[in-house]
């Protein structure tokens, strides 16, 4: 019988290069986070919760998603979004302004559905056009209707730890380490990013959750060197693949928040994967999880405005 013997180290030839790169491939395939398949699993419990409220009440959660302008990859998210709510039964209903909307015309059509009680959510897309106050836009949904955690109430309560209908990327995430065991607690995460919707609250919650984090910015001096003292990485900067394998120390974790042009993540996989213990892709690691967190959110909100425990 002939053993199977690997082939000698140095990949001088084709066959030790291939053996090599599938190895590396299965390797690589066991750290990822599959952010796909456990959005799914958030999908078919909000699913469930629809039905009932619906059983119920009579009445069907519905989210109101308003876009203004014509930004295409903000109409793309909003399609997605609609899509999935439509899977688990609600009812989604779109308010199209058109590019030259102003402040006062987009908080009058925020006012109309926050007094709709056919609405339960509202998810206001961002970026909205920029002479818009976007603060004003949001701070006009009501706290109870705001599933996308965009309010400044929202923030203070998710900073101080109290229910809330958290922003849904860093919601998302944190469902995601939750479901791959990390361990969160005297760990060190370094969040890249302060956004008011992903790395501010990202950062509060991994403090709730006894973590030691360290919250970069793009006044961070020294910042490899943060990073790979982090056993945990959470990237959210907007800039493709930023983070670099030489940034990161061997076995952390790294979360790839980032969704840049031609569908690139904010971390360099090929080269992080290699340090990293798990990773989420990109697609298919945070991206599903954002939207499942916010029709879960928007039917726990539902039931509770219409009195259902679900
Ligand atoms: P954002 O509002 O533009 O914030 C980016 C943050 O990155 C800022 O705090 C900025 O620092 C920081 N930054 C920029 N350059 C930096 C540098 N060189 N070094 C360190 N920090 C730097 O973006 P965002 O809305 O938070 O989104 C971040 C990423 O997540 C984007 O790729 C976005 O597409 C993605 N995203 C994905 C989802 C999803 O569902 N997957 C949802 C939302 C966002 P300053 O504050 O100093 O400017």
């Amino acid at each position: 019988m002939v053993e199977a013997v690997p082939p000698r180290r140095g990949f001088t030839d084709a066959a030790a290069l291939d053996w090599y790169s599938d190895g590396m491939n299965r390797i690589n395939q066991a750290k990822l986070m599959d952010g796909r398949a456990l959005a799914q699993q958030v999908l078919e419990g909000a699913k469930a919760k629809v039905r009932t409220i619906r059983d119920t009440t009579g009445v069907t959660p519905a989210l109101a998603t308003v876009i203004v302008g014509d930004d295409p990859a903000s109409h793309t998210y909003v399609r997605m979004k609609r899509k999935r709510t439509e899977d688990v039964g609600m009812k989604s209903l779109l308010i199209e302004l058109p590019q030259g909307t102003t402040t006062d015309e987009l908080v009058a059509e925020i006012r109309k559905l926050a007094v709709d009680p056919g609405v339960h959510g509202i998810l206001v897309q961002h970026p909205v056009p920029k002479p818009i106050d976007k603060r004003a836009a949001f701070e006009t949904i009501p706290i109870e209707k705001d599933v996308d955690g965009v309010t400044a109430s929202m923030l203070g309560r998710v900073i101080l730890g109290m229910p809330a209908y958290v922003p849904c990327t860093p919601a998302g995430i944190m469902r995601l380490l939750r479901e791959y065991n990390v361990e969160l607690d005297g760990a060190h995460a370094a969040v890249i990013g302060r956004s008011p919707i992903l790395g501010r609250p990202m950062a509060s919650m991994l403090i709730n959750a006894h973590a030691t984090v360290t919250l970069c910015h793009s006044r961070s001096r020294s910042l490899p060197s943060i990073v790979r003292a982090a056993d945990v990485v959470i990237a959210a900067v907007g800039k493709a693949r930023f983070v670099q394998g030489g940034w990161v120390k061997v076995g952390a974790v790294v979360i790839d928040a980032g969704y840049n042009e031609g569908t690139v993540g904010d971390v360099d996989f090929e080269t992080v994967v290699e340090p990293a213990s798990l990773i989420t892709p990109v697609p298919g690691g945070v991206g599903p999880m954002t939207i499942a967190t916010l029709i879960d959110q928007t039917t726990d909100a539902a039931a509770k405005q219409l009195g259902v425990e679900v």
